[in-house]
């Protein structure tokens, strides 16, 4: 895909069938699902999929699940999290197999994307799976090789539920203009340097950018991780214009 400054249109976007070629468990509640799409027009990091289930009876339930590939690859990555007591997502994570036909239609979202044509610096901050539509975001970065500025701040329960975590620190290790920071809500280890409990204001400003620098926030995950992060943004001086949102909450019908 080319990327240009003007997200793709897609009047009427159809149900297609895409076969799941691999599944990845990332930590214990949550896997990622790569499917190979019938055919794929191309998506911008920060886009999502609806996925559609079918029971024998007709009953269908709908679910949405952000993209986590970049556009750069052919096969989409959708990597969900287990919901307890869930219609969908328990489906998606056991009974879903290598080789079967999963219903979706996409690409879908013309608000909460970023591609390296608009620049930065980013700061992106993810709670739990919010970190799936900013690691697209992240893998475009990095194919794109263009130095751009980026902060990713990410919330989770503990250090084994860090969604992608060898592949965020091999990139934050090889690249001096991304910054990376987990939080941990719930335990971390004791020799542990980072940042222990949730995302404080003087996180933010630590591990973000200044206003005077006029960066774009990215900011995903469950609506009062989304809520609580962006007021704390707007306290803290920055543009509500340049905070971007996607919440994760319930969403199917
Ligand atoms: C734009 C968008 C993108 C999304 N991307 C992802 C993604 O990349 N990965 C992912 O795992 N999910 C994502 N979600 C959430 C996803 O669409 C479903 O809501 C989620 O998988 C739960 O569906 P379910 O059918 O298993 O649970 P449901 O049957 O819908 O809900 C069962 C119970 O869980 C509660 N519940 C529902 N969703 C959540 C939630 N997210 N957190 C906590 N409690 C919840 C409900 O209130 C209900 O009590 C996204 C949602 C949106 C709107």
């Amino acid at each position: 895909m080319t990327a240009t400054d003007t997200p793709p249109q897609h009047p009427r976007i159809a149900w297609q069938t895409g076969r799941v070629r691999t599944i990845v468990a990332e930590t214990s509640r949550v896997k990622s699902i790569i499917l190979q799409p019938a055919s794929w027009s191309g998506h911008w990091p920060g886009q999502h999929v609806d996925i559609r289930l079918t029971a024998d009876d007709g009953y269908q339930a709908e679910r949405s699940y952000s993209i986590a590939s970049p556009p750069e690859e052919k096969l989409l990555t959708l990597t969900v999290e287990r919901i307890e007591d869930g219609e969908v997502s328990p489906y998606l994570l056991d009974e879903l197999r290598l080789g079967d036909a999963l219903e979706f239609r996409g690409p879908i979202g013309g608000h909460f994307i970023w591609s390296q044509t608009r620049g930065g610096p980013i700061c992106l901050v993810a709670g739990g799976t919010g970190i799936t539509p900013l690691m697209a975001m992240l893998r475009h970065r990095k194919r794109s090789l263009a130095h751009i500025p980026a902060s990713l701040i990410y919330s989770a329960r503990s250090l084994a539920d860090v969604i992608y975590r060898d592949e965020l620190d091999t990139m934050a290790r090889g690249d001096c203009d991304l910054r990376l920071v987990y939080a941990l809500t719930r335990e971390h280890p004791s020799n542990w340097n980072g940042h222990p409990g949730r995302v404080t204001e003087t996180l933010l400003v630590e591990n973000s950018f200044t206003p005077a620098q006029n960066p774009t926030f990215f900011v995903c995950g469950p609506t009062g991780f989304v809520e609580s992060i962006s007021s704390m943004l707007v306290k803290l001086g920055f543009d509500p214009f340049t905070i971007k949102t996607e919440r994760f909450g319930p969403s199917g019908g």
